[in-house]
């Protein structure tokens, strides 16, 4: 039996590229494309399943590399308007990261983090995000964490029916912010080996199960939270193991100032010293890297070593337009020739969201509308993120490719006329504009609705679990 995708306007991925055709035909058998063009006489059989895409765009599923589901629900109201501004870092320091962060993850009990998981997948799945990766960061939960949680948020993403990337965080120390907006760090009791070997071995253990929807990724907290030999044992792992790595790094000039105090190097020279480079690498974050925060300052060694390594930079444009920071920018990545992917990594879950602010706050920064055209930026969404993960079958609709589809509606006031599907989804479009969302093959949304989860019930419960929380923040 074979589900045949009819009367769309498809974007299929022909000569390395994202092409539109008008009318394709896209023939999914079991997780996988087999058809992708004109039917050139090709007929569905008796037993095949039709689907309608009149009036819809088919395009690949979004590849969302950098987010965290079991905290995110509850940070909500929180660190929109907190401060991360570059000019005002000095009093502030980055409150939003070393203070208002930390506040409210202390707050959240187990429980609540799978309770909140269920609906950050969900809502994912909604806006047309059909890979993601999952940092989890359950080891402020109780001081050593517990990677249970990480098994039961594994299942929950599964159960979704989305195809997931798990990636359970491990660090030396952690940090909080002191009066006057000094950052301090403390170790724990074991400098983290502890949950470092959990790690470790839950990646190990859980890679590829769930017929290959489930894969994991080692996950250095921080650049700065993890201590070097933390960092080379995990590249010792990633090697042995075949495992992808994503650390965040280029987060605030505290960070970058605080290894160079310690280390006496630059953030990049630090991560290739410390084997944190690589075409297994992504950098989540990857905004200051540099002493101005400004990527036309990386030195020449610096650019030819994140270059030549192919790491791979994960921006998150929205986590700082809201508070008024900015990438500086996927223009200037670009024309060094780095790797680039989007993640939305914090509320809300959507994508196209990602996609237009990336657009938009490049060509504010670079005074230019000739930068970041959309065809580039759902290139980052899409075909960026799954060169990221070492996956060819993800990020484009091909034959071969893995059957990870999604149908935006354009019979709308908002689309039509489409012109330009590519300019109406990174500029006009929406996860709301999402109608339906198939994963491996397997349709997951259909008119909109997520058919796994019970929307009121899951709903009530994040509400019910966000006032304790609430309850139990101390700033
Ligand atoms: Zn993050």
């Amino acid at each position: 039996m074979k589900t045949w995708i009819e009367n769309g306007v498809v974007i299929a991925w022909i000569d390395g590229r994202h092409q539109v055709l008008e009318g394709a035909v896209v023939v999914i058998e079991k997780d996988l494309i087999v058809h992708i063009g004109p039917a050139n006489g090709l007929v569905p059989g008796p037993d095949d399943i039709r689907i309608n895409a009149q009036g819809r765009i088919v395009m690949p599923g979004l590849v969302n590399t950098h987010l965290h589901v079991t905290d995110t629900m509850f940070t909500k109201g929180y660190l929109e308007e907190s401060s991360n501004i570059s000019s005002q870092a000095k009093e502030t320091n980055y409150g939003t990261l070393y203070k208002m962060l930390p506040a409210v993850r202390h707050a959240i009990d187990p429980e609540s983090q799978v309770i909140a998981a269920e609906c950050a997948f969900a809502e994912l799945a909604r806006t047309g995000s059909t890979t993601v990766v999952e940092l989890g960061y359950d080891y402020e939960v109780g001081g050593d964490g517990d990677i249970a949680i990480t098994e039961q948020v594994a299942h929950t993403g599964i159960r979704v029916g989305l195809r997931c990337y798990s990636a359970p965080r491990f660090r030396a120390m952690h940090y909080g912010h002191a009066p006057g907006g000094k950052v301090w760090y403390e170790a724990y009791p074991d400098n983290g080996r502890k949950r470092f070997r959990d790690c470790v071995d839950f990646c190990v253990g859980w890679d590829g199960k769930f017929d290959g929807r489930l894969r994991t990724m080692l996950a250095p907290g921080q650049i700065d939270t993890c201590d070097p030999a933390m960092l080379r044992q995990a590249r010792e792992a990633a090697d042995a193991h075949k495992l992808l790595i994503q650390v965040h790094a280029g987060q605030s000039p505290n960070e970058y100032e605080r290894i160079r105090s310690q280390h006496g190097m630059t953030t990049v020279d630090y991560m290739h010293s410390t084997g944190m480079l690589g075409p297994d690498v992504l950098i989540g974050h990857g905004q200051i890297m540099t002493a101005d925060g400004n990527m036309a300052s990386l030195e020449p060694r610096e650019v030819a070593a994140l270059r030549d390594s192919q790491t791979t930079v994960v921006h998150l444009p929205w986590v700082k337009a809201r508070r008024g920071g900015v990438i500086n920018s996927i223009e200037k990545y670009k024309q060094l020739g780095i790797r680039q992917s989007i993640g939305t990594d914090t509320f809300p879950f959507d994508l196209f969201n990602d996609m237009r602010m990336a657009a938009t706050v490049c060509r504010i920064v670079e005074h230019s509308v000739s930068v970041a055209p959309s065809h580039d930026v759902f290139n980052m969404a899409t075909v960026g993120g799954a060169d990221a993960l070492g996956r060819p079958d993800l990020g484009r609709l091909a034959v071969g490719c893995k059957a990870d589809i999604v149908f935006v509606r354009t019979d709308t006031f908002k689309a039509a006329p489409v012109y330009d599907p590519f300019k109406f989804l990174v500029l006009s479009a929406s996860g709301d504009d999402v109608d339906r969302v198939i994963v491996d093959g397997v349709t997951i949304v259909e008119g909109g609705r997520v058919l796994n989860v019970d929307m009121p019930r899951a709903v009530a419960r994040l509400n019910d679990a966000a006032r304790a929380v609430r309850e139990r923040v101390v700033l």
